[in-house]
């Protein structure tokens, strides 16, 4: 079996939603404060870090996105939900800040020669982290999911998806519909996922199991895909 790693990398000054918490990464304890508790060689150290609950790469809870005074917390959502079949199409080839329709998917989904299954995973390939990583063009140079895209994703019975993008919305969309569909669906979504084009046509096991943040509006995660030789 191989584990691909779907995160990005967590550090003070990576990229995140405009508007987010920036992230913060500081030394809080180091060796030479801490061997002065000890009569032995021993010591150790810490980091302390400030971070959105939607910041890295993550999962959304529904009460992020629903406010529903009994939309889940991310603490309250079904494991579940995070651990699955997958497969991964690419709608790579759509242009930055336009919208990913039904169309496009029925198109990726053919040319990956997969089949999305009712109960699936899906993952989209935008080629936004590969293109972009750390640079600011990643937080604005990439599509979304349209009207008749997020439909899709809902009519196929996709249990979760996720995107390696900031959003699975059009940047420029003042609608949102694709988390409109989410709420209205009760489907949720990870953001910010990385190397999916390495799983494009594969089918494998997803696991991105979220921070157990009592009360919190999405989970930092370490998402993985685990493949089987064979696949
Ligand atoms: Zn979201």
């Amino acid at each position: 079996m191989e584990i691909v790693d779907l995160s990005q990398d967590i550090y003070q000054g990576m990229m995140v939603y405009p508007g987010h918490l920036k992230t913060v990464v500081f030394d809080h304890a180091t060796h030479e404060e801490t061997a002065l508790r000890f009569d032995s060689e021993f010591s150790f150290q810490t980091k302390g870090l400030m971070i959105n609950d939607n910041g890295p790469t993550h999962v959304d809870s529904f009460s992020h996105l629903d406010p529903a005074p009994d939309a889940l917390t991310i603490d309250q959502m079904s494991l579940d939900l995070f651990y699955g079949t997958a497969v991964c199409i690419d709608v790579s080839d759509v242009p930055a800040q336009t919208d990913i329709t039904a169309e496009h998917l029925e198109a990726a989904e053919r040319a990956a020669g997969v089949t999305v299954e009712s109960g699936d995973i899906l993952l989209l390939h935008t080629g936004t982290f590969g293109r972009y990583g750390s640079t600011p063009r990643y937080l604005t140079d990439f599509p979304g999911l349209g009207e008749s895209g997020s439909k899709w994703i809902a009519g196929r019975g996709v249990k979760t998806f996720g995107v390696d993008s900031p959003t699975p919305d059009n940047p420029v969309s003042r609608i949102y519909p694709c988390h409109l569909m989410c709420r209205e669906h009760g489907i949720t979504h990870y953001e910010n996922l990385a190397n999916l084009d390495r799983l494009i046509g594969r089918r494998f096991t997803f696991a991105g199991f979220p921070l157990k943040l009592i009360g919190g509006h999405g989970g930092p995660t370490r998402a993985v895909a685990l493949l089987d030789s064979e696949n």
